[in-house]
């Protein structure tokens, strides 16, 4: 017998996979080059080029010593390789024993969760937020707590964050550069977010995790972001190269449990064995090996900045409402109607694939993703203008 709670999962992808298929189809039916498709995170930066140069001379070794397991946790040397680089990067002391390689973000998100709930818990996330958290978090028998971000700032709102932590709350997910919204918290945000769970912990006399989603850490246009382990201590850190590399379908990234925790070697434990029981070991052995060469490459955000501009100066000048982002390459645009399902839609008729804001939690909005051609944008413009006119 099938488990229905999967077969509905499978049966209703997200709504970002499904706008992101139903733009595959439009073009291959009207060509590429007239469907304005800003509905995924595919980044249009291509990798660096050093990826490809490491990823040849490996492919010319010793297959057999390539392509062989690593222990699960990853290979030690590139366990290492990621702890100096936080090290290095952020100044503080960060052990291999804490680096747990994975399946890229996504993966490191549901091996964390897994780790530190128990059926029941309350896992606190801020809306708008990454629709995936909700699957997780439900899979593992928790309940999602949607905390709204503050407005118009859409930092944490610590007095809402106040309200909603109880004695089930396990965790509070962060991700910041954020998607969709591209805020980036502020070092008194994270301040005043510490100083609150560390309250709530004597308080309520239980550990409650920060699992801090970065992405998009590299990909900020100036703002500063801070290392989140050195402001809150029980922190774990869940990244991947998939944006900040462009490698998203070779999917690598690590979980890092903050040193600075003083249930540090506990938590790490749990991690593995949450990585073991979803079978989420090893994560792929050619790019544990190119991470270790590439890992302190910058990202190219240049490409994203100009992107930024060309569509926000273009929405702007047609009159749609939006978040200036700060980081990570989403624009998050007001509908024009209040159900943005139906805006979504509406869009379509002009061959504009946006993504509506309901399963980010709120309503009213939708995401554009701008890590696409500047061509697709610019020849977007009269589209939207004649979406904007559809309403008047
Ligand atoms: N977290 C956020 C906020 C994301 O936007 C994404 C991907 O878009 C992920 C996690 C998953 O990243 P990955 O592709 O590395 O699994």
């Amino acid at each position: 017998m099938i488990n229905e709670k999967m077969f509905a999962l499978g049966d209703e992808p997200s709504a970002i996979r499904v706008l992101f298929a139903y733009g595959l189809k439009r073009k291959a039916e009207i060509g590429a080059d007239r469907v304005f498709d800003y509905s995924i995170g595919n980044p249009s930066v291509p990798a660096p080029p050093q990826v490809a140069e490491v990823a040849k001379r490996l492919l010319d070794s010793d297959p057999v010593a390539l392509h062989g397991y690593t222990p699960s946790a990853g290979a030690p040397d590139v366990r290492e390789a990621v702890a100096s680089h936080i090290s290095r990067r952020y100044d503080v002391s960060a052990s291999a024993s804490n680096v747990y390689l994975t399946h890229g973000a996504a993966a490191a998100l549901a091996i964390s969760i897994a780790a530190i709930t128990v059926p029941d818990d309350e896992v606190i996330v801020i809306s708008p937020y990454f629709p995936e958290y909700k699957t997780w978090i439900d899979q593992f028998q928790c309940t999602i707590v949607e905390v709204p971000a503050a407005q118009p700032s859409f930092q944490p709102d610590i007095e809402a964050l106040a309200q909603a932590i109880g004695p089930k709350t396990s965790a509070v997910i962060i991700n910041s550069p954020n998607n969709p919204v591209g805020a980036v918290y502020t070092k008194k945000s994270l301040d005043d977010l510490a100083a609150l769970l560390t309250k709530k912990e004597e308080e309520l006399g239980r550990q409650i995790y920060l699992i801090s989603d970065e992405p998009y850490r590299l990909i900020s246009y100036g703002a500063e972001i801070p290392w989140v382990p050195c402001i809150y201590p029980r922190t774990i850190v869940c990244n991947s190269f998939s944006k900040s590399l462009s490698l998203p379908g070779e999917r690598i990234g690590y979980i890092y449990v903050a040193d600075q925790m003083d249930n540090d070697a506990e938590t790490s434990l749990a991690i593995a064995g949450a990585g073991r029981a979803l079978g989420y070991i090893c994560a792929s052995v050619l790019f544990q090996r190119i991470l270790k060469e590439c890992i302190d490459l910058p990202s190219d955000v240049e490409s994203y900045r100009e992107n930024r501009k060309l569509l926000t100066e273009g929405l702007g000048a047609l009159g749609y409402e939006y978040v200036e982002p700060d980081g990570a390459f989403y624009l998050w645009v007001k509908a024009l109607e209040p159900d943005a399902k139906a805006f979504s839609e509406r869009a379509k008729q002009f061959e504009l694939l946006l993504v509506p804001s309901d399963s980010f939690g709120v309503t009213g909005w939708v995401r554009l993703s701008y890590c696409i051609a500047k061509d697709t944008i610019v020849n977007s413009m009269p589209a939207f203008k004649a979406l904007m006119e559809s309403y008047k």
